[in-house]
């Protein structure tokens, strides 16, 4: 399994999903799972709701709960979005792991925050497939369209400037601590997040296959 850590915005869906498919693994984000669940309704998803409506985070026994059905889904060739993002989760996922003999790497990506600002306040996705966009760096072919899937495109309602704000404030000083805790276990490898995504997948891909 391969952790996708980094505050929003600085490409961990994009990067992880790309590269699963190259390597043959699945994807699975945190926040995806959450928002279907809010979609359709679920109870997890309208107790959910309030603190992804504010950029907070989801308390950690939901999002543990949702994520490990997720993981049960699978043979544990996963690329994980979005999750872990406290300490608690860490733990949580590291007994998950050791019950199933499932290795762990972690790709963390950093960015400076003025840079993820414009980036997610300027981010559209498509509302089909998931595929994403910028309005300025990187347009679809067709204004409003998903050059992928055809469908249309969406800002999320958490990536306005306020929520954003919240968002990060939330990455510094939650999620950030679980750089430490992953440096120390030897697990984690740090780039850049900020430079052209060819740029981002190419270093991302070389950690990828030099795992033993
Ligand atoms: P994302 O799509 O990763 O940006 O997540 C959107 C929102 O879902 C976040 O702002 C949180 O409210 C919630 N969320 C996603 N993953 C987690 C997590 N691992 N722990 C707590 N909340 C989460």
């Amino acid at each position: 399994m391969v952790v996708f850590f980094g505050p929003p915005g600085v490409g961990k869906g994009t990067v992880a999903i790309r590269l699963a498919k190259e390597f043959g693994c699945r994807t699975i984000s945190s926040g995806d799972l959450l928002r279907e669940n809010v979609k359709s309704g679920t109870d997890l998803g309208s107790q959910a709701k309030k603190f992804m409506d504010s950029g907070g985070l989801v308390p950690d026994q939901l999002v543990t709960r949702v994520v490990m059905a997720g993981l049960d889904k699978t043979d544990g060739c996963i690329f994980l979005d979005g999750f872990p993002r406290t300490i608690v989760q860490a733990e949580e996922l590291a007994v998950y792991l050791k019950e199933r003999n499932w290795e762990l790497r972690v790709i963390d990506l950093e960015a400076d925050d003025g840079f993820l600002m414009a980036r997610l306040t300027n981010r559209l996705i498509c509302r089909d497939c998931g595929a994403i966009y910028h309005r300025i760096n990187l347009t679809p072919k067709k204004e409003g369209v998903c050059d992928v899937c055809g469908g249309g495109l969406y800002r999320r309602a958490d990536d306005h400037p306020d929520v954003v704000a919240t968002r990060l404030l939330v990455y510094h000083q939650q999620s950030s601590p679980l750089r430490d805790y992953y440096r120390k276990l030897g697990l984690m490898v740090t780039l850049r997040g900020d430079t052209l995504l060819n740029e981002t997948l190419a270093a991302a891909r070389k950690v990828l296959v030099n795992i033993p």
